[in-house]
């Protein structure tokens, strides 16, 4: 989160003189942030021994760690969950 303060301060410094090729370390970066705002679904835990989705457990889609609760956000990455359904 540090580096998009860093992107997102220098962005406001350009202040509109910013062209349009933004360097791709940059763009990286904003797309991750942007990818990270856009609810994704938890996913249920895949067994490693039978393959088999298992519902006890919920894995985030960005980092694919175990989700504890039906989080709105995930405080590890940041990343947007969705629950529906
Ligand atoms: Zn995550």
């Amino acid at each position: 989160m540090r580096d998009l303060k860093d992107v997102y301060l220098k962005l406001k410094e350009y202040d509109g003189r910013y062209s349009l090729e933004m360097y791709s370390y940059e763009r990286t970066l904003i797309m991750d942030a942007i990818k990270r705002l856009l609810p994704a679904k938890a996913m249920p835990e895949i067994n490693s021994l039978t393959g088999k989705k298992e519902y006890n457990y919920w894995v985030c889609p960005n980092c694919n760690q175990i989700v504890v609760g039906m989080l709105d956000y995930y405080y590890h990455c940041g990343q947007a969950l969705d629950w529906k359904d």
